[in-house]
């Protein structure tokens, strides 16, 4: 028998879920009773800005509602970012990050400025690579920058990580009929010098994500196909921290009437407005295309 999996649902208390949240979660929740494992509910709150306590406490309150129940106590990043801190000090400790300063126009600018020479390479999310600007400031910079409250990041040197990781792959879920997998080759530097730490917070998503999937013993990551690039990241991470890699599907994300997805910018009707209109739990299970439960 092979060993039982884990699944999460892994949200961020930024707004109200929708329809496209309640297909993740209720499809994950769903593949880990079916396998006789467990799904983990994992809150995603290391942004303070956007972040907030009614969000999260609406995210319970939703859930439950769709029928779902979960392990208590819940996961919240915020509480835990000495975790994230210490993987970041062994990435720096093995030389593979460097402080950057630039604050977001300032990046912009010198992306135009290259952008006179032709066009500049952007990663899968559109925005453009960071130019490496920062690689080249000497130590007295460095302290100068530090003293003066730059904005800070702490950025992967991306060539220098690849070179010590050496090729990856990454296992995806569903190459055939029963859940058979399938071999994706990695491509991290398609994200360049990625953020892994701020100032402010001393983590990102690519890191607490690595640190929380296996302190958590999570086995098999499900979520939407507009993470599928930064799964090469996230491969990248876990073969320099040691940690185990779980195995992936990236599902379908769901799209308006207009094609496009759901979300919270553009204004995608929440569940609880759902909830307010009528709908039950086995209408959203409908709505989304999962078959009602056994
Ligand atoms: N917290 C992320 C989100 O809400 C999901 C992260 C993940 O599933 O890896 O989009």
């Amino acid at each position: 028998m092979s060993p039982a999996r884990t699944f999460r649902f892994a949200p961020s208390p930024n707004g109200h879920l929708h329809l496209g949240h309640a297909y993740s979660a209720l499809l994950n929740f769903d593949l880990a009773r079916q396998s006789g494992g467990r799904c983990l509910l994992r809150i995603e709150d290391i942004d303070g800005t956007r972040c907030r306590p009614e969000f999260e406490a609406a995210i319970f309150d939703d859930l439950a509602w769709l029928g779902i129940a979960w392990e208590t106590p819940v996961r919240r990043q915020s509480e835990h970012l000495d975790a994230y801190r210490a993987a970041c000090d062994r990435l720096a400790h093995m030389g593979l990050l460097y402080p950057s300063f630039e604050s977001r126009t300032e990046i912009a600018q010198l992306v135009a400025a290259a952008e006179a020479n032709g066009p500049w390479p952007r990663d899968p999310d559109g925005a453009p690579l960071y130019p490496g600007t920062a690689k080249s400031l000497t130590a007295d910079e460095v302290a100068h920058l530090k003293e003066a409250g730059a904005p800070m990041a702490l950025r992967l040197d991306m060539a220098a990580a690849i070179a010590q990781a050496g090729p990856l792959v990454w296992q995806k879920r569903g190459a055939g009929p029963d859940g058979e997998t399938a071999e994706v080759a990695a491509r991290p530097a398609a994200w360049g010098d990625v953020i892994l730490a701020r100032k402010e917070v001393p983590t990102s998503y690519h890191l607490s994500v690595v640190v929380d999937d296996a302190l958590q013993g999570v086995t098999d990551v499900v979520r939407g196909q507009d993470l599928f690039w930064s799964t090469s990241v996230h491969r990248l991470l876990q073969q320099l921290l040691g940690l185990p890699a779980p195995v992936y599907r990236h599902h379908a994300l769901l799209r308006d009437q207009s094609g496009a997805k759901l979300s919270k910018s553009i204004g995608s009707r929440s569940l609880r407005e759902w909830r307010a209109e009528g709908a039950t739990a086995s209408d959203i299970r409908r709505m989304v295309g999962l078959p009602q439960q056994p």
